[in-house]
């Protein structure tokens, strides 16, 4: 007779090669080339993040996944200061999408989200009780966010990286990857996701 099988809750053991293998296979589904484990004492808060969110953003105050609906950088640094172990996950689109709020640049957002989501899911599944999501870029499953009203699909908000005031670039050199401003139209752009894991 089968069993329902029981996964334990992992403690403080790592990411399987198995597990990132699976990973890497779901990720590439949803637009994901990437998914890189880190230590989370590589993530650098800062406060001209969040000042970037206040003055120069257009999305500030518009959406469920950035500020101020998001954890202000005190909370953040307590948040990791939780977690010892993160995925950075990378995507890469063309340039020309990146100012753009067209359908293209949004079915690319909405990709992204639902993949990193599931991705969050499946660590869940496989005994990471704690992980948690943070999308690149701001939340477009809507057209229009509901703010400040009700989200309408609340299962799937997650804070962005960038509302975490992480300083995305110092991450990455803290992680060793080198990444460069796209700056013609031609180029294509890389963006990227992290799931706190353990
Ligand atoms: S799901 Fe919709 S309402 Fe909720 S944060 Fe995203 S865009 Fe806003």
């Amino acid at each position: 007779m089968e069993t329902n099988k029981v996964v334990r809750f992992n403690d403080d053991k790592g990411i399987s090669n198995r597990l990132l293998t699976r990973l890497l296979d779901k990720s590439t589904k949803y637009g994901l080339n990437e998914v890189i484990p880190f230590n989370v004492s590589k993530i650098l808060v800062a406060e001209w993040v969040h000042l970037k969110c206040r003055y120069g953003c257009t999305k500030y105050s518009t959406n469920w996944c950035c500020p101020p609906a998001t954890p202000n950088p005190d909370k953040v640094r307590k948040i990791i200061d939780e977690y010892s172990l993160a995925l950075l996950l990378v995507g890469s689109a063309k340039c020309p999408d990146f100012y753009r709020n067209n359908k293209r640049k949004r079915a690319m957002q909405v990709r992204c989200w639902k993949g990193t989501v599931s991705l969050e899911r499946m660590l869940f599944l496989a005994g990471y009780y704690k992980a948690f999501s943070l999308v690149g870029e701001c939340c477009a499953l809507c057209q229009t966010c509901a703010y400040p009203d009700d989200c309408r699909f609340p299962q799937e908000k997650r804070p962005s990286v960038e509302s975490f005031s992480i300083d995305v670039i110092g991450t990455l050199k803290n992680v060793g990857i080198e990444t460069t401003v796209a700056s013609n139209a031609n180029d294509s752009f890389a963006y990227y996701g992290i799931i706190l894991l353990e």
